[in-house]
């Protein structure tokens, strides 16, 4: 191996070892066969890409899975190899910066969740059938991409099960044909993505559909019915109330996705959650979670973080919308959440910077909390009215983009005033947690 093919760029210190800055993917086509029963999948991916620098090699992420083949721009290239998930692709003749080019990779194998500093992530085996729940990192452990963020690109995933499975992805199914035992499932998305918010999940399911002006998919276990249904079922007021208060839902559709298998955790991708079996439940627990992953769609995968380092832009925000489901739905108002989650948090450790808060702490839950009570201390100083304005502003500027803690912050400096900076600096950056405003 020449030492010029060795992996060298890493796009950020939360995720090291993933994303390459020099090149953004506009689109992924993915074409994929699975079986469910061997967990065998081959794929061919064909990635339409844009040079951010003039190019003599570019990287992209794929862990676990082999390479059998790669073009750039329908050529072999000069030379390609894939080490430390890395595959490493030097074409041709260089690709002069702005040139759009276009990559194709035939791969295979026993797809696996990929490790990470904080855990596993991506493609998993069910009982009976498949989640894909990457993030952070785990988009690589299903296809090669440039797996950061802020790159964000539209996709056609077309995947092809035996017939007796139904496979949910992102997008708009556009069609379902069958080919012998099998079923091709072609799914579009045409909103930009994070490679992390991209998913499959295959199951033996059965689903319920609102007829609401966003539809909203129940997907449940063959047979779950009724009851499952049911737990649901507030998914529709929830959207109601967001809707009013973070402004008009991004997507086309919604869709909840229930496995049959307990998971540990509900996991969001764009346009649609997966919920283990044991969410289907009426306590607040629960249902709060129900309500977590809905509110995701404004924050993380319409306004998506460029860092990681500003997960509180999505946990933040997604914690503060169960504050106000919870009081939308007769439970304790938004104000009480705040203070009870406020005296909760005092008495634990304060060791952790919310606006830069470490990969070892960017999924902790007083991470959550710290978020929703910078949003309550926010809305406490500025009042309802400017508070819910702005969160409207934040999601209409942005929306379907890439953002920074600094741009919201600026945005509330624009329509709040200046003096927020100061409470932003405290809740931002000091370790020990801040008081909360009087009411
Ligand atoms: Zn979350």
């Amino acid at each position: 191996m020449k030492p010029s093919l060795a992996a060298t760029t890493s796009s950020d210190p939360y995720v090291p070892g993933h994303g390459d800055l020099s090149f953004d993917v506009d689109h992924y086509l993915l074409e994929l066969e699975y079986n469910v029963e061997s967990n065998r999948l081959a794929g061919r991916a064909t990635l339409t890409a844009t040079a951010r620098q003039d190019l003599d090699r570019f990287e992209l992420d794929l862990y676990h899975l082999r390479v059998s083949k790669v073009t750039v721009d329908g050529a072999a290239p000069a030379k390609h190899a894939h080490q430390k998930n890395r595959l490493i692709i030097r074409p041709r003749s260089p690709i002069a910066t702005g040139d759009s080019f276009t990559v194709s990779v035939a791969y295979a194998g026993s797809p696996r969740p990929m490790p990470g500093p904080d855990g596993d992530a991506g493609w998993e085996e069910l009982a009976d059938g498949v989640i894909v729940a990457s993030q952070p990192h785990g988009a690589p452990s299903w296809f090669p991409c440039n797996d950061r963020p802020s790159d964000k690109a539209t996709y056609e995933i077309e995947t092809t099960t035996p017939s007796s499975y139904v496979v949910v992805a992102n997008g708009v199914l556009e069609s379902r044909r069958r080919r012998a035992g099998s079923t091709v499932w072609r799914h579009v998305e045409t909103s930009p993505m994070a490679t992390y918010l991209a998913t499959i999940q295959i199951g033996r399911y059965e689903q319920a559909e609102t007829d609401t002006a966003i539809p909203i998919r129940t997907v449940y276990p063959a047979g779950a019915g009724e009851v499952t249904i049911e737990m649901f079922a507030r998914q529709a007021e929830m959207m109601a109330l967001f809707v009013r208060r973070f402004g008009p839902y991004p997507f086309e559709a919604y869709t909840a996705v229930i496995t049959e298998d307990e998971l540990e955790i509900p996991l969001e991708a764009q346009g649609l959650s997966v919920f283990g079996s044991n969410f289907a439940t009426s306590a607040w627990e629960h249902q709060r979670l129900i309500a977590h992953e809905l509110a995701h769609q404004w924050f993380g995968n319409s306004l998506t973080l460029g860092h990681w380092r500003d997960i509180w832009l999505h946990e933040g925000f997604a914690c503060y919308a169960e504050w106000l489901w919870s009081e939308e739905s007769g439970g304790p108002t938004a104000h009480d959440q705040a203070d009870r989650h406020w005296h909760l948090l005092e008495e634990l450790p304060q060791d952790l910077v919310l606006g830069d808060p470490g990969p070892d702490l960017m999924f902790d839950d007083r991470l959550y909390k710290r978020g929703a009570l910078l949003l309550h201390a926010l809305r406490r100083t500025v009042g309802d009215d400017a508070f819910f304005q702005l969160l409207q502003a934040w999601t209409t500027r942005y929306a379907k983009g890439t953002v920074t803690t600094e741009q919201f912050v600026a945005l509330a400096a624009e329509r709040c005033g200046a003096s927020v900076g100061e409470l932003f600096d405290r809740w931002l950056r000091d370790v020990r947690l801040p008081e909360l405003p009087a009411s």
